[in-house]
């Protein structure tokens, strides 16, 4: 048998790739315990601190302790909610993979407390707990990554490579919840503060204010299927990428096949080997979709591709043909 703690290391490798990925799921961790703030910080590109603050629940003493347990998740109970996820976690992986591979610190408190609870976790052990006086929410701090596996530290990037990363996994979650603030501060530099607002701000306050006024509205629906968000009207069309986001029930996906239905509305509108921007929210039915497929959730299965793909084809065309019949129609969301 491997010890515990090697079994967890080896497991935490697929979740837990560099500062990033921890950096997506405490993101996603604060919103699904209901955070309405949300404060990110960084050190040395995330090798040394990746912190994340936020305003939710909070966790019981004895949560706090759990949920460094492999498995130790309060989302799914059976294998039926597996089918009906709303939330961004389930696996219960993500705590229990980080605590193999750094050196964490937790405090957290629920409303209901007067005292909070302070826990030192090194390498998947329990090294210190204590009560502790701590605002209501969680605070994780995850440090020295891999400071126990030096040849995945070593196998890290240069800081300016795992910083586009960390931006990255922060632009995802930050566009998918623009009711939720956020912010993010790398070593001691404030990089985002976003206030809540509607999706065309949050929009805006990331990608550029060269999109005001030059996003166009898509909104359309069915009985299977909701699309919602913006496309940027077809002169701000870039020659690089970076500007493209499509989100599956609220989680970030790639999708080459969706990419090209977009760029297919796009077709004969713009110059070849050029992207609009577009930041489109799909929702269906969880039942419909497979999330499971891979471990960082960003690949997911459809029960009928095709349908999906002519959806948002014509959700595009009709959206840029209504712009261009009256170009002053600008919805909020
Ligand atoms: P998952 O999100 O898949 O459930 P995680 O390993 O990310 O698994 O988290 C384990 C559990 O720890 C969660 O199910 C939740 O109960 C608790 N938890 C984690 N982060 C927070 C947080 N920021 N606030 C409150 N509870 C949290
Ligand atoms: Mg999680």
């Amino acid at each position: 048998m491997l010890p515990d703690n090697i079994a967890n290391q080896i497991a935490a490798g697929e979740v837990i790739q560099r500062p990033a990925s921890a950096v997506k799921e405490l993101l996603e961790n604060a919103v699904d315990a209901g955070a309405t703030e949300i404060q990110l910080f960084i050190k040395d590109a995330g090798k040394e601190l990746v912190q994340v603050i936020d305003n939710g629940s909070g966790m019981s003493e004895t949560d706090a302790r759990m949920c460094f347990e492999r498995h130790a998740t309060s989302k799914i109970q059976s294998i039926d909610d597996l089918f009906h996820i709303r939330t961004m976690g389930f696996r219960g992986e993500a705590l229990a993979s980080i605590a193999a591979v750094s050196q964490v610190e937790l405090k957290s408190r629920m409303h209901t407390e007067e005292i909070g609870t302070f826990i030192e976790i090194d390498n998947s052990f329990v090294k210190r707990q204590e009560p502790c006086q701590t605002a209501v929410g969680t605070s994780i701090a995850m440090k020295n990554l891999f400071f126990n596996v030096p040849a995945r530290r070593n196998f890290l990037k240069s800081n300016a490579a795992e910083m586009r990363h960390i931006v990255d996994e922060f632009i995802r979650v930050a566009l998918a919840f623009p009711h939720l603030q956020f912010s993010l501060n790398s070593n001691g530099q404030q990089m985002f503060h976003l206030e809540k607002g509607s999706l065309k701000q949050r929009v805006i306050a990331i990608l550029g204010q060269h999109y005001n006024s030059k996003l166009v509205t898509v909104k359309e629906s069915t009985d299977y299927m909701n699309i919602n968000g913006f496309v940027g009207k077809p002169e701000t069309a870039k020659k690089t990428r970076g500007d493209q986001f499509f989100f599956v029930n609220n989680r970030f996906i790639k999708s080459g096949y969706l990419h090209h239905a977009v760029m297919n509305a796009f077709a004969e509108m713009i110059p070849a080997e050029n992207y609009p921007l577009y930041v489109l929210f799909i929702d269906l039915d969880p039942a419909h979709i497979d999330i499971n497929v891979h471990p960082t959730k960003q690949e997911i299965k459809f029960d009928d591709e095709k349908i999906l793909y002519a959806f948002v084809q014509s959700a595009i065309k009709h959206a840029l043909a209504q712009f261009s019949v009256t170009p002053a129609l600008d919805f909020e969301l």
